[in-house]
């Protein structure tokens, strides 16, 4: 009895491991398929070259941005997708201008490389001079009190944190120091707000990277900057030693709302459902917006061009989107999960890549366990990309709103991050930054991994 439970057991097992073989090697072969026109004839390299080099950095509401439109309608329809179409959104429309920020040093001016945040007022082009007030953490400037800080910069100097192997596990720790700093700086009474870059440039690597900043409900709109690393340690040096004074002059600020647009491309299914993939093509405004996120956006083409030049004809319409404003108001994004709610549309699954261009490792997952089962079965058949790791949670900026309106299961490209906050949102984000072979292996494993979720997700 005992050996013929044992001999149904093997057999049944068996059975199972014959059936996934055989499903194994169909899967295989295609992912396979996709590998090789990506790496062989991919053109998301030379669409990045373009977008970087002929365009350049893509603030929303700019010329440049309305320029990219223009391109991306075209690169989509070389692309081989059926339709392609601009959907409106308004977004906020921010102004860096000129700006400058000088230590007075006895009797010496020593400028310092800096970079207003993203929605940061200015000093309406005229001089401001305080003497500035170090802190070594948020908790430290959240503490003080008014008395310190009335009149004077508060300067943030919170290094990003090294010690987490991913990078976006710092980054996370620390983003919200940026984005809510100059609102508590300002409630206490500080005429300007100063941090040290979240960047992990090391050495002399003294490039400022700008970001977001948010005034909340802050009393006054006062200047928020960003400096290197290396500008920082030797401010914070020089306040230990004396009292330092600074000259601050930014003529950055916000104006009126401009309409926008989401580029949206389409490869027609026949269920009458969506799977979306996408990036985002608005930048800073400082490098070429190469990892962020022009590689996102080359490599959701990229999809489209494979599945039509292998054949692959999918179940559900393939929706490739270029979200307009994520940098400065993720405007484009929930303006798409809106649309898609009042038309009452099912998105089967939505896909980002927004970390980088670098080589892909695996996806982050935002989904119900039972649907992360099913990723997690895939994993033998997208191994040869190099993807493994599927323990992360997450989706992505863009794509959030469409779990949080239409609970729709979300997966972010995960590359290895290790550079990423290298380039992060200063001058060295460029093409030369971006590696060809890499970049086409992310645009496979989303093609690859979009294949998978079109035949197994309902
Ligand atoms: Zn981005």
């Amino acid at each position: 009895m005992k050996c013929l439970k044992y001999a149904a057991f093997f057999l049944a097992s068996g059975l199972l491991a014959t059936t996934a073989t055989a499903q194994n090697v169909t899967d295989s072969q295609q992912v396979a398929h996709i590998t090789n026109e990506v790496l062989l004839h991919g053109t998301a390299y030379q669409n990045l070259e373009y977008l970087c080099k002929k365009i350049g950095h893509r603030l929303s509401g700019t010329g440049a941005e309305a320029r990219t439109r223009t391109w991306a309608i075209q690169a989509f329809k070389e692309a081989g997708a059926d339709t392609v179409w601009l959907q409106p959104v308004m977004v906020p429309k921010w102004t860096r201008g000129k700006e400058s920020l000088k230590i007075r040093k006895g009797k010496e001016l020593i400028t310092i490389p800096m970079l207003s945040l993203g929605n940061s007022e200015g000093t309406k082009g005229k001089n401001m001079e305080a003497e500035i007030v170090c802190f070594e953490t948020m908790e430290a400037l959240k503490n003080a009190p008014e008395a310190m800080l009335k009149g004077k910069i508060a300067f943030l100097n919170y290094p990003f944190p090294a010690h987490f192997p991913c990078t976006f596990d710092g980054y996370s720790e620390v983003g919200g120091n940026r984005y809510n700093g100059p609102a508590i700086a300002s409630r206490k009474g500080a005429v300007a707000f100063v941090i040290r870059s979240l960047s992990t440039g090391v050495g002399t690597y003294d490039l400022p990277h700008t970001g977001v900043m948010s005034y909340g409900d802050a009393p006054y709109k006062i200047p928020a900057i960003a400096i290197g690393n290396a500008a920082a340690d030797s401010i914070c040096k020089w306040v230990k030693q004396n009292a330092v004074r600074a000259v601050l002059n930014s003529s950055c600020g916000m104006q009126e709302d401009v309409l926008s647009y989401n580029i949206v491309a389409e490869l027609k299914g026949t269920s009458g459902h969506y799977i979306t993939v996408g990036g985002h093509y608005d930048s800073w405004d400082v490098g070429e917006g190469a990892h962020d996120d022009g590689a996102g956006c080359v490599q959701s083409i990229e999809v489209i061009r494979c599945f039509k030049q292998l054949n692959i004809k999918p179940k559900n319409t393939i929706r490739a989107v270029l979200f307009a404003n994520e940098e400065n108001g993720a405007k484009g994004g929930r303006a798409y999960a809106d649309s898609a709610l009042s038309k009452q549309e099912v998105h089967v699954l939505a896909v980002e890549s927004d970390a980088g261009g670098f080589s892909p490792r695996g996806f982050s997952l935002e989904m119900s366990a039972s649907e992360v089962q099913i990723v997690k079965s895939w994993k033998e058949v997208l191994l040869p990309l190099g993807l493994y790791d599927f323990a992360r949670e997450g989706g992505g900026v863009d794509i959030d709103p469409l779990r949080k309106k239409l609970k729709t299961p979300l997966a972010g490209l995960m590359p290895d991050t290790q550079r990423y906050f290298d380039v992060h949102h200063c001058e060295k984000d460029v093409f030369e930054a971006v590696n060809k072979r890499e970049l086409h292996l992310g645009a496979a494993s989303m093609a690859a991994f979009i294949y998978l979720a079109d035949k197994y997700f309902n």
